[in-house]
């Protein structure tokens, strides 16, 4: 991979719409299909005696990988374009969707929707388009895909076009964050070169639309936050706690707050990859030493912030959540375990304040006596013991959760606000 921009990117949409052909159809048109594809392919060819890289191997592959039970699905794939690196994240379907976009172990920066001309839109298209707005996608872009099937129609096309429009408008999706496309990620219309059958059309292609797509916010302007994975203890240096830097830049010198155990003092060093650096930023897996801090004062699920700026500690706090998987129903009371960063706290749902209707985004029901699969919620949770916690609007790395329970995610959502 070049040094290029990097972009995590979801692949959205309907069953059988299309989803896994456009991935396909991307690495194939960028020239980023897998190696051991390629080696593959040409060990067939030769045994074949046939010649040239085809798009219908690609799929081939995939779906064989896919029978195989392979994780390869779509998700995890990369391309480049001349903008950016492109990661595609798991995709919903994939089990752990939700959890992860969540967590931020796959955090989407923006979405391709993927809307089959022949049957536009459906109850999937409708969850994930709330979803998407839900955990904050930043801008769409809508592939009216199989165009192919209704003979490259501009009245098709159209008409899918306003009902996705409805849809966003429904789910207060700003519709000037999104831009809509025919194409047919089969036959490659519209994708990587213009198509010959869409003359009726004259705006972007995908691959220019992606290349547009605004570029990540970098997250260095928010203060440092950095979740303790683990604390060490190292002969010669002492206590080493160590994590990811979420947020922020870590400085030796700077002054440092460990919250919720609440205990400061100095950056003595930072080391990286087991050398010693001055600084480390967002992204950078790093151990450092803190003067006076010692092994028993800090643990894994603190949050390191400056001293003057330190992360917040909650007692209780509001967020939104949607429930993806509960055998019953949730009421008031029920406490499962929270994930928040690299904390993990038993939480009880104080309240249940609002049900939101998924598919317009309006309060459908104050203060519900339950809520259940399919259902999302503004609730009130109160954590059993101390949790540092931020509002997702400020830091979104720092406020969002998966909510487990049974050995399996129940819900997950992020934070609306933190009381104090
Ligand atoms: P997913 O479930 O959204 O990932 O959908 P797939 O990518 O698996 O596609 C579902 C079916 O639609 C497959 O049989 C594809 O070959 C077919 N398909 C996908 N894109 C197109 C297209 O642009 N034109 C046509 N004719 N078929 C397509």
């Amino acid at each position: 991979m070049s040094d290029e921009q990097h972009q995590n990117l979801a692949i959205i949409g309907h069953v059988d719409h299309g989803k896994s052909t456009l991935v396909g159809r991307l690495l194939y048109e960028t020239g980023s299909v897998p190696e051991h594809v390629i080696e593959q392919h040409k060990e067939e060819a030769e045994e074949k005696g046939k010649g040239g890289f085809e798009f219908a191997y690609v799929m081939d592959n995939l779906a064989e990988e896919r029978e195989r039970g392979v994780t390869i699905d779509i998700a995890h794939q990369e391309f480049s374009t001349d903008t950016y690196d492109f990661t595609i994240v798991d995709c919903p379907g994939h089990r752990d969707f939700v959890k992860n976009m969540i967590t931020g172990a796959s955090q989407a920066d923006n979405a391709v929707l993927v809307v089959a001309a022949d049957d536009g839109v459906q109850p999937q298209t409708q969850e994930h388009v709330f979803l998407a707005r839900t955990l904050g996608i930043g801008e769409l872009i809508v592939a009216v895909n199989k165009m192919d099937l209704v003979d490259y129609g501009e009245s098709e096309y159209k008409q899918v076009v306003e009902e996705v429009k409805d849809l966003l408008t429904q789910v207060r999706f700003d519709s000037e964050n999104a831009k809509f496309i025919p194409v047919s990620a089969f036959e490659g219309d519209n994708i990587a070169d213009e198509s010959e059958h869409t003359g009726w059309y004259d705006g972007e292609i995908l691959l220019e639309a992606l290349n547009e797509l605004p570029a990540p916010e970098p997250p260095t302007d928010a203060p440092l936050r950095l979740p303790i994975q683990d604390v060490y203890t190292i002969s010669g240096i002492g206590t080493v706690p160590v994590g990811r830097v979420e947020t922020g830049i870590l400085n030796t010198g700077d002054n440092v707050s460990f919250q919720p155990s609440d205990v400061s003092g100095e950056v003595k060093t930072v080391e990286m990859h087991h050398e010693e650096v001055p600084k480390a930023e967002p992204g950078d897996n790093v151990g450092f030493n803190v003067r006076g801090v010692g092994k028993d004062d800090i643990r894994r699920g603190d949050v390191c912030g400056p001293a003057d700026d330190p992360p917040s500690v909650a007692e209780t706090f509001q967020a939104q959540i949607v429930v993806m998987q509960h055998p019953s129903v949730i009421t008031e009371g029920y406490t499962p375990v929270f994930h928040a960063h690299t904390a993990q706290v038993a939480c009880t749902v104080e309240s249940i304040d609002k049900k939101i209707d998924p598919s317009s985004g309006e309060v459908a029901e104050e203060n519900p006596d339950f809520i259940q699969n399919g259902d999302a919620a503004v609730v009130t949770v109160r954590p059993q013991k101390p949790l540092s916690i931020e509002p997702s609007s400020e830091i979104p790395e720092l406020g969002s959760f998966a909510i487990r329970d049974m050995g399996q995610t129940i819900a997950a959502g992020k934070v609306l606000s933190v009381n104090e």
